[in-house]
C-alpha cells in the first residue's frame, strides 16, 4: 500500500504546484481566462540579453478580430532608461505587458528586444529575461521562504536573505514566530498588501532579470504604503530597462518617457513637465487626480461634526 500510495502522493503534490503556480501566472495579469497556447518556433534560439532595449513597432493587437485594442502603438525603451505607460481603465496598458511577455502575439508589427523578435526566440528564456512586479502579488500557500527563493530556483540560502534585505522585508519576516519557514497565503499567515507586494520585490531581485515589468504595482495600496513601496521598486530598477505601467500619476513623474494610451492609441509621449505644458490628457488626467488626492486630503484633517 504504501508502494502505491507514495508515487500518488507526490503526484498530488507535483499537481497541486503546477496549479498553484498557473494560477499565480492568470491572476497576475488579470486573466481568468485559458490561454491559447503559444508555441516556440522549431529550433528557436534564446533570447541573447545584452543591455534590454524593447521596441513596440507598429503594433496592432486584438484578442478577438472583431474588437481591435492596440493600434499601430511604437515606443521605444533605452538600455537602463524608464518608460511609463498611463492611460484610463481599458485603455489597453495591462495588454502591452501580456504581448511583451508573449501570453499573445501582435496581429501586426514587431516587438524586439535587444533587436530580436520576440517571435523568434525561446519563450522560457524571453520571460526569464522580464520580472513582472503586478498589481496583486498571490502568494503560494507555502513559507515565506519559498516564495521568496521562486525566484530563482536554485538560491543560496544567503541569497534568499538578502533580497529579502534589499526589499526590506528581512527584519518583519524575522520577527515572525517562525522566521522564514512561517507559512503564508490562504492556508497561512495573511501579509498585508504592502508586505505581499515585498515579497513581490525580493522575488524579483533574486531573479535579477535585465528588464522590468511593474504593472499598477502600487495601485492598491494606500497612499502611505504606496510612497514605501514605490522607493522599493526605483531601487530595484535602477540600472535596468523599466516599463511602469500606472494609474495613478505620482508614481511616474520621474520616468524617461510617459507614453499616454487612449483607447489602444499613443494619444501623446514626453517628460512630465513637457505633457504638463501639453495641456492636453495627460495635464487633464493629472489635475483630476491632484484634486481628488487634495480633497481626500481635506476629510483626512477635518475633526468630524456632531
Ligand atoms: P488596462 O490595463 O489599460 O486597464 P487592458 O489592457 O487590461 O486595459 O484591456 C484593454 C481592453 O482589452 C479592455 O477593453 C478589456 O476589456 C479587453 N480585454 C482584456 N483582456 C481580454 C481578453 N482576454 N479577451 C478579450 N478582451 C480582453
Ligand atoms: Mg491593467
Amino acid at each position: 500500500l504504501i508502494q502505491l500510495y507514495m508515487p500518488l502522493n507526490m503526484l498530488g503534490f507535483a499537481y497541486r504546484e503546477i496549479r498553484n503556480a498557473l494560477v499565480n501566472m492568470e491572476k497576475m495579469f488579470g486573466l481568468l481566462r485559458v490561454q491559447a497556447e503559444i508555441a516556440d518556433k522549431p529550433g528557436a534560439p534564446p533570447l541573447a540579453v545584452s543591455g534590454g532595449e524593447i521596441v513596440f513597432d507598429h503594433v496592432d493587437f486584438h484578442y478577438e478580430k472583431a474588437r481591435p485594442i492596440l493600434h499601430d502603438v511604437s515606443f521605444r525603451v533605452a538600455p537602463g532608461e524608464t518608460v511609463a505607460i498611463v492611460g484610463s481603465s481599458g485603455a489597453g496598458k495591462s495588454t502591452i505587458s501580456r504581448i511583451l511577455f508573449r501570453f499573445y502575439d501582435v496581429a501586426s508589427g514587431h516587438v524586439r528586444i535587444d533587436g530580436q523578435d520576440i517571435r523568434d526566440v525561446q519563450q522560457a528564456s524571453l520571460r526569464a529575461a522580464i520580472g513582472v512586479v503586478p498589481q496583486d502579488t498571490v502568494l503560494f500557500n507555502d513559507t515565506i521562504y519559498y516564495n521568496i527563493a521562486y525566484g530563482r530556483p536554485g538560491a543560496s540560502r544567503e541569497e534568499v536573505e538578502e533580497a529579502a534585505r534589499l526589499a526590506r522585508i528581512h527584519d518583519f519576516i524575522m520577527a515572525l514566530p517562525q522566521g522564514y519557514d512561517s507559512p503564508v497565503g490562504e492556508r497561512g499567515l495573511k501579509l498585508s498588501g504592502g508586505e505581499k507586494q515585498r515579497v513581490a520585490i525580493a522575488r524579483t531581485i533574486l531573479k535579477n532579470p535585465r528588464i522590468l515589468l511593474f504593472d499598477e504595482a502600487t495601485s492598491a495600496l494606500d497612499t502611505r504604503t504606496e510612497q514605501e513601496i514605490q522607493r522599493s521598486l526605483e531601487e530595484v530598477s535602477r540600472g535596468r530597462t523599466t516599463v511602469i505601467i500606472a494609474h495613478r500619476l505620482s508614481t511616474i513623474i520621474n520616468a524617461d518617457e510617459i507614453v499616454v494610451l487612449d483607447r489602444g492609441r499613443v494619444a501623446e509621449r514626453g517628460r512630465h513637465a513637457e505633457l504638463l505644458a501639453g495641456n492636453g490628457l495627460y495635464s487633464d488626467m493629472w489635475r483630476r487626480q491632484q484634486e481628488a488626492a487634495a480633497e481626500a486630503e481635506r476629510h483626512v484633517e477635518e475633526p468630524p461634526s456632531f
